[in-house]
């Protein structure tokens, strides 16, 4: 699999499974079989995977903490003419994995790329998130001390696109507690254990994914992606509260306008009538 332009070596990037051995393509199997190297972000974890396909290969590590001097082994490997397909541990390469320094050379050397597709936890998430999906921002993982959290929280509040986290079990209640806190109270979608045995999946808002949490270890366990509604700025959120209020009070009564300020703003109607009253009344 050599490029017949420049001589060098095919790069591959395949994705793995996130869980479910059966998702992975039969065009990745293909790949891992008929490339020359493998470079793995843990080689016991792809050796695994290899050895359930009946796979051998030579194999070279490739993870956070050698990436730099790995980056020009592999691209010599390439120039010299082999073929070499990045995988990481689970889903797509250079998505919150190691990768795009690897990427970002080969591309600079003009070595071919060639993506092999397949599972992402985020992806996999919002396509059943049933939150809107046509904008969405992915974060990756938030900080893990709770001041950075809270500020990079605070940097998203009036990010109208769709929120996607992932996160680490330790810390997947105080970070919807954060979240809850920083960005108000929004509809969320906890993924848990996507394509595992023990897949499963909450829905509301921050406070009833809160309370989820804090019902059972179980809800705890594993690997999640945490997606969250962005900011509406739908014609109802974008009206100025005060005005809505005000102007319905000059044609409908205290009673009236609450239903039909519930209705505009989306918020519950007997919070409007007290406030109403209370304007009435000045
Ligand atoms: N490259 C991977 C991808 O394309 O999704 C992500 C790697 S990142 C280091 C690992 C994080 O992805 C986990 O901590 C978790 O937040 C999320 N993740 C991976 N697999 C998952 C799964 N089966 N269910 C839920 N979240 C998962």
């Amino acid at each position: 699999m050599q490029s017949r332009k420049t001589g060098a070596g095919c790069l591959f990037i395949v994705a793995t499974p996130i869980g479910n051995l059966g998702d992975l393509s039969a065009r990745a199997i293909e790949t891992l079989t008929t490339v020359d190297v493998i470079a793995a972000e843990d080689t016991r974890r792809t050796g695994a995977l290899l050895t359930h396909l009946g796979i051998k290969k030579k194999m070279l590590s490739l993870h956070a903490h050698n990436e730099a001097k790995q980056v020009d082994r592999i691209i010599a490997e390439l120039l010299a003419g082999l073929s070499v397909a990045l995988v990481s541990d689970a889903g797509t390469p250079l998505i919150s994995d190691p990768g795009f320094p690897l990427v970002r050379e080969a591309r600079r050397q003009k070595i071919p790329l060639v993506p092999i597709p397949g599972a992402s936890a985020l992806i996999t998430a919002l396509s059943i998130a049933g939150l809107a999906c046509e904008r969405f921002v992915f974060e990756g993982f938030l900080p893990a001390k709770k001041a950075a959290r809270r500020q990079k929280l605070a940097t998203l509040k009036e990010q109208p696109g769709t929120l996607v986290f992932y996160e680490s079990p330790h810390r997947i209640s105080v970070m919807i507690a954060d979240a809850r806190e920083v960005l108000g109270s929004r509809n969320a979608f906890i993924a848990r254990e996507l394509t595992k045995i023990y897949e499963q999946t909450m829905s509301g808002s921050l406070d009833a994914c809160l309370a989820w949490l804090e019902a059972s270890e179980n809800h705890r366990r594993g690997e999640f992606v945490v997606v969250i509604e962005g900011q509406q700025t739908s014609s109802e959120t974008a009206y100025d509260e005060e005005v809505v209020l005000q102007t319905l009070l000059e044609y409908l009564s205290v009673k009236d306008a609450s239903h039909a300020a519930a209705k505009i703003l989306g918020r519950p109607r007997k919070q409007l009538y007290q406030h109403l009253l209370e304007i009435s009344a000045a």
